[in-house]
């Protein structure tokens, strides 16, 4: 039996393509990309010449038994997605979760993903925290999205496009307090990466000063999941300012 390596690819930077990565795109037979055009671009780069497949929302269902068989009868295959983690906002799990069943080994790579690298420099509490990806857009059927979060007191973490960034926003203030710290992270690993830091009642007049095009990761704290501002004492900071000085 072959093997289904899960190989995240960058979300802005190709630099922050790893060794590994590029090792086992070349490795491998067969590189199931869920845009093959997008990604020949990253195998260019990368000067990888191996053969891609199109593995997509749309085509999943049809592909699956195709990319199975192939599996089964001991190729190798790399899934990958436009950006960042497959499975995580992308496609990729029912093809996980077919090889497990057939008992074809499934080999996860570590890698980009905008979700994790906006919350590490939220400054928002890191753990617990719930990766939600994308709220439903219809807007009662978000507000519903919401009202079932309204208690969570895990730091959230939403995916959200740039045309509906602000109204996002509106009905988070409206449905969870309006206190409650939130990060807008902008074009991450980009030249114009950016980070928003606020709370939920004045983020959107912020956001009147900033340019919102390119790509958004939102962390929102949870409920009653403020953090602590660092306290120095006195001593304290006495004693850096004298390290300072010697
Ligand atoms: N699989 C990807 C991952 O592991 O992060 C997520 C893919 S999802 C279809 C695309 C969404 O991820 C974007 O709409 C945006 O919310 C977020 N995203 C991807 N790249 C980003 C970046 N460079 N900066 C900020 N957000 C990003």
């Amino acid at each position: 039996k072959g093997t289904l390596y899960l190989v995240p690819t960058p979300i802005g930077n190709l630099e922050d393509m790893t060794f590994r990565a590029v090792k086992t795109l070349k490795n491998v037979d067969l590189i199931a990309a869920e845009d093959t055009r997008n990604t020949q671009k990253l195998l260019n780069h990368f000067e990888i010449d191996t053969k891609q497949i199109s593995f997509h929302e749309h085509n999943t269902q049809q592909r699956l038994p195709q990319l199975l068989e192939k599996l089964q009868s001991g190729q190798s295959i790399a899934q990958v997605s436009d950006a960042g983690m497959p499975s995580i906002s992308d496609p990729g799990k029912e093809l996980v979760a077919a090889c497990i069943s057939a008992d074809i080994p499934v080999v996860p790579l570590p890698g980009p993903n905008a979700g994790l690298t906006a919350l590490i420099a939220s400054g928002i509490e890191p753990q617990p925290f719930l990766f939600y990806g994308f709220l439903p857009r219809k807007k009662s059927e978000q507000r519903q999205a919401l009202q079932n979060l309204k208690n969570e007191t895990a730091t959230m973490i939403f995916y959200e496009s740039p045309f509906r960034i602000e109204d996002t926003l509106q009905n988070m203030a409206q449905v969870f307090e309006s206190k409650r710290q939130v990060v807008v992270a902008r074009e991450l690993t980009k030249k114009f990466e950016e980070f928003i830091r606020s709370d939920l009642g004045s983020i959107n007049e912020e956001l009147t000063q900033h340019v919102l095009k390119g790509e958004f990761v939102l962390i929102v704290a949870g409920a009653d999941g403020e953090m602590a501002p660092v306290q120095l004492s006195d001593a304290q900071i006495i004693a850096a300012i004298q390290a300072e000085i010697d």
